[in-house]
């Protein structure tokens, strides 16, 4: 079975990715400067790599033997990336182009990459299609803009995925991979751990959408890494395709939590605050191209995210 180099694979997405590859029974190579993930999320069959991005030497020596490259590693946080650009470009442009060279001298020629809806910037679409204009509002998004675009140019085979809000976790073999940032800023985890002395602060309760809160398409993990293994096998030579992964419909703040409260059995504790700087009202996927190209259709519901986030989070 082949060998697959997992950049970022200790991270939350990453180390999903890594355990549902070992599980299909590929042998995983996992590349991660550790900066933010965690060693004991890298499932115990793969090979963990300690690296940066940043080391074209220890790039070279992860990639012998390796037939393709799932490419998760990067900076992340919208909020830091406004406050580090040069940072963000370093890392994820710089470090991406690393990689890509040293993919080059290796002879492989196959990446899937995580793009992301940030891409886009504030959306003109809804639902936002491949062919949305990409005008990112932030240097997180130009960063993975920058980096579909490198990839294009490489005249490789690979596919970007363009994720909307990815929610929920998988039980590996080796126990549960929660989501575990530090900080946390996503929904979903956030909403789980409020208090009364501490409740979740909604961001906005004056949005134009049916009930004044922010509208997101959230996908689950395992969903999310499904189409990572689809798009492995739907590689065309010297073709890059972009594809957006959501569930298609969208959820707002408020049936977020309506949905938490539901899965929790109790209230979860919130406070009316001020529009998040930065955040559009609506984004929503289209995900006609998921489903043609890689024939991918998510299968797990909102309830299902909330749900096993909570599984993952009480191990
Ligand atoms: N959100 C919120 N309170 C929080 C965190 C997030 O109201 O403490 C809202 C945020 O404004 C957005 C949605 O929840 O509309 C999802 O935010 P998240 O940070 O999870 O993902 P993003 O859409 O920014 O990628």
């Amino acid at each position: 079975m082949s060998r697959i180099l997992v950049t970022g694979g200790a991270g939350y997405i990453g180390s999903t990715a890594t355990a549902i590859l070992a599980d299909r029974g590929y042998e995983v190579v996992v590349f991660d400067d550790l900066s933010t993930g965690h060693a004991d999320s890298v499932d115990s069959r793969a090979t963990l790599i300690q690296a940066s991005l940043l080391d074209p030497e220890a790039l070279a020596s992860a990639l012998v033997g390796c037939e393709a490259v799932i490419h998760f590693a990067g900076k992340s946080l919208v909020g830091e990336s406004v406050e580090k650009p040069e940072l963000y470009h370093h890392v994820n442009v710089d470090g991406t182009q690393n990689l890509l060279d040293a993919m080059a001298t290796a002879g492989i020629d196959k990446i899937v990459f995580s793009s992301s809806a940030a891409t886009y910037g504030q959306p003109v679409d809804d639902p936002i299609t491949e062919e949305s204009i990409a005008s990112p509002t932030n240097p997180y998004g130009a960063s993975k803009l920058a980096i579909d675009k490198m990839i294009t140019a490489a005249g490789i085979s690979a596919i970007s995925l363009r994720y909307f809000n990815v929610a929920g976790a998988y039980e590996s073999t080796n126990g549960w991979l929660p989501e575990r940032h530090n900080p946390e800023t996503h929904l979903i985890p956030l909403v789980l751990r409020a208090t009364a002395a501490n409740p979740l602060k909604i961001f906005g309760t004056d949005w134009d959408t049916k009930d004044g809160t922010c509208i997101r398409d959230y996908v689950h993990v395992v969903d999310l890494i499904e189409a990572h293994i689809l798009a492995l096998g739907a590689l065309k030579p010297t073709v890059h395709e972009i594809v957006n992964l959501g569930s298609g419909g969208g959820y707002s703040v408020r049936e977020v939590i309506a949905a938490s409260e539901q899965v929790l059995g109790r209230t979860v504790p919130t406070v009316e605050s001020p529009r998040r700087a930065g955040d559009p009202a609506t984004l929503v996927a289209s995900i006609k191209k998921a489903k043609s190209l890689l024939g991918w259709t998510p299968t797990r519901d909102l309830v299902t995210m909330i749900s096993d986030a909570v599984k993952s989070q009480v191990q």
